[in-house]
């Protein structure tokens, strides 16, 4: 399989080296040249095999030999090795439960791929990689665990003081050896700029090779395929397939599962469930795509104004509107509609929502009252307990933390603080 740049200005690569760059040089997305169809009994026997095998199929044709088949499955069986049920919440509605990894979020698939494919390149390379993060919260400690401890790498994990939960701060500062944690005095958006402007630098890429670990680098992005497979797996109305509600903020995870669909997966429909930040909504009414400023929220994962996935998706339907319109319908959800989703479902269902779980909930009923008789999945992308102070608002009940947080709660954490200049964070990098 070779990879293409959405930029269209750069050389094809292989899937080794586009995972060791993760940006293409001319600054486009790569993209695989072709959609490869799955095999009609890898559908038809899904509940006969077993996760390991069935992701191993998924992804074997996207690595394309870069990888021999023993490590491969070796590599696919580390990644999912922690269960992914499907949960019914009531008569229509079914969880997909993508938290329980070790940082209880489903980034933690993706950073688990690409941390050990990344080792295995370079092992035999004898080349030091560091990798270069910027996080709003989930994305920091998915990373700093997938890749604690490989050899060749460093890991350096930028995040704004203050601004994310304090499990998530935890995640990413008490780890230590290869993983290092910047504080930055300073947004989100500033702790980006950083990054970005890093990348571009000619100086520090001399000295260092840096790569990225967010959702643009392949090796992160399509293994998140596989959550979609799971999901049919136990998805017992096979004469329907589900609709799917992904709680979206950079498009990456619903751009994976669009992706799986094209090469067979039987899906009815998707929906893009986003908080206020609606600029595929809008791209949706009106065909024009406009980047936004993030607004924060309180699925604070998804703020996200310009989500750098979104051209993926227009690479899979060729960039033909109604095609993408066909199979993609899109909801925008408050944070009062939130709060009250979580209360709600708490109340009537027992089911206890995290903020964004919850609004890939409330997407996925606003779908189903207009079209009846379907049913069908959200995807419920971080534990509850990530984002106590959100829930035990809606809920006005206190949160059980479950007993390897409360250790991890303990241990001291190892910050390196920062102000929001690229000055000093250039010179930490070139020190
Ligand atoms: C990252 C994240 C999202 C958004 O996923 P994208 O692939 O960026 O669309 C949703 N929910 C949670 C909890 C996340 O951490």
């Amino acid at each position: 399989m070779k990879y293409y740049s959405t930029n269209k200005n750069s050389e094809r690569v292989s899937f080794k080296e586009a995972t060791i760059r993760g940006q293409a040089p001319d600054n486009g997305l790569y993209f695989p040249g072709t959609i490869p169809q799955v095999d009609k009994s890898l559908i038809n026997e899904i509940e006969r095999l077993s996760n390991e095998e069935i992701a191993f199929q998924v992804i074997k044709p996207y690595v394309g030999g870069e990888l021999n088949e023993d490590d491969l499955f070796s590599i696919v069986s580390e990644t999912i090795s922690f269960p992914i049920p499907l949960i019914k919440v009531n008569d229509h509605i079914f969880s997909l439960e993508l938290f329980h990894g070790p940082t209880l979020a489903f980034k933690d698939v993706g950073a688990r791929f690409m941390s050990r494919c990344l080792g295995h390149f370079l092992k035999n390379e004898n080349k030091k990689v560091t990798v270069l993060v910027a996080t709003s919260g989930d994305t920091g400690g998915a990373v700093a665990n997938g890749f604690y401890d490989v050899p060749g790498v460093d890991v350096i994990i930028v995040y704004p003081s203050g601004k994310i939960s304090p499990v998530q701060e935890k995640q990413l500062t008490t780890l230590g050896k290869n993983i290092e944690a910047l504080e930055v005095e300073g947004t989100f958006d500033d702790c980006q700029q950083m990054v970005k402007q890093a990348f571009a630098d000619r100086e520090i890429n001399k000295k260092l090779f840096l790569t990225s670990a967010n959702s643009i680098n392949v090796a992160r992005w399509l293994p998140q395929q596989f959550y979609y497979f799971f999901a049919y797996k136990q998805w017992t109305d096979k004469a329907h397939a589900p609709v799917i509600s992904v709680p979206s903020g950079n498009f990456g995870n619903i751009c994976a599962g669009i992706l799986a669909k094209q090469s067979g997966l039987p899906v009815h429909h998707f929906i893009a469930a986003c908080n206020v930040n609606d600029a595929v909504t809008k791209y949706l009414q009106t065909e024009i795509f406009q980047p936004q400023t993030a607004l924060p929220t309180l699925s604070n994962a998804m703020d996200v104004g310009n989500p750098s996935n979104f051209i993926r998706i227009l690479e899979i339907f060729h960039h033909q509107f109604p095609d993408l319109a066909k199979n993609l319908s899109s909801y925008n959800i408050t944070d009062e509609e939130t709060l009250a989703t979580i209360k709600d479902v708490y109340e009537q269902s027992k089911y206890l929502l995290d903020p964004h779980g919850a609004v890939g909930y409330l997407s996925l009923r606003r779908f189903l009252q207009t079209h009846p008789g379907r049913k069908g999945i959200f995807l419920e992308t971080a534990h509850p307990v990530k984002f106590p102070a959100a829930v035990e608002k809606a809920t006005t009940k206190k949160i059980e933390i479950p007993p390897s947080l409360s250790s991890l709660m303990k241990i001291e954490k190892q910050s390196r603080k920062m102000n929001a200049s690229y000055e000093s964070f250039k010179n930490f990098l070139l020190d």
